[in-house]
């Protein structure tokens, strides 16, 4: 297991703490407990739920109690002294009327929906929002692209680590292109206007607003998500530590000593 060092490594004056990032667990989550290691903070960036049509067509109430039940179970049976979730677009019941309700019956965890915590110092902004795809009915706290900067206009200056379900554009985003094969056809070879690579087959799902919000004023020292299963990872940009750690098809589980 890699742990990476975040925050004031050289002039820290001894106090650590463990962040254990996990997300996209898509009703696997019980698979995950064995590897999920040991730490201070665990914090799940979304997608606790998997797609179902029952889930689609049902009934949100009996829906919403359902994953009410399975997340305090869950988490129940990982001993970290803080925990912190926050919702992704498979969380299709979770509307955003809801959030009181929600935050009430997740005894076992703490529900970030534009909303911040304070642990030992530490500054926790967590938002559920994402971008809805043509594709996808998946679609809860989904909006336009052009839709979302309101929200992200909520995110605190202050904020030390920055909890989102979808990344920021150009990070650890590379997902499926919808189309691809008919899109394909219509486009050539031509490096991205993004990143500058070639990627016939994948486009960028991440945010072009929340990039902008990220580097240019809320600046925190993690940005934690996931949505993107291709992309598990950790890496750093500007001073940024930013990590995807979407499970469904990895157990890699992304780990932090953030010095304080
Ligand atoms: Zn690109
Ligand atoms: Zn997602």
């Amino acid at each position: 297991m890699k742990v990476h060092k975040v925050g004031k490594v050289e002039s820290n004056d001894g106090k650590v703490l463990r962040i254990v990032h996990i997300s996209d667990t898509h009703m696997r989550h019980d698979q995950y407990l064995e590897s999920i290691p040991k730490g201070d903070i665990l914090i799940h960036s979304g997608d606790f739920s998997a797609f179902s049509v029952g889930r689609y067509f049902g009934n949100k109430s009996r829906d919403r109690e359902e994953m009410i039940r399975e997340i305090n179970s869950f988490f129940q049976k990982l001993p970290f002294k803080h925990r912190i979730l926050v919702a992704g677009n498979h969380e299709m019941s979770f509307d955003r009327e809801h959030r009181q309700f929600i935050e009430e019956q997740l005894t076992e965890v703490v529900y970030l929906q534009d909303k911040m915590v304070t642990i030992e110092g530490l500054n926790i902004y967590g938002t559920p929002w994402n971008i809805k795809r043509v594709v996808s009915y998946a679609r809860g706290f989904a909006k336009p692209k052009n839709a979302l900067d309101k929200y992200w206009k909520l995110i605190p200056s202050e904020t030390d680590i920055l909890v989102t379900h979808l990344p920021p554009e150009g990070i650890l985003d590379l997902g499926k292109k919808s189309f691809a094969g008919i899109r394909n056809l219509f486009s050539s070879n031509d490096p991205c206007n993004v990143c500058g690579d070639v990627h016939e087959t994948k486009e960028h799902w991440g945010c072009r607003g929340l990039k902008r919000t990220v580097f240019k004023r809320v600046r925190p020292t993690l940005h934690l998500f996931g949505h993107v299963h291709e992309e598990n990872g950790v890496t750093t940009a500007d001073g940024i530590t930013f990590s995807n750690a979407a499970m469904k098809l990895i157990d890699n589980i992304n780990v932090f000593d953030y010095y304080l």
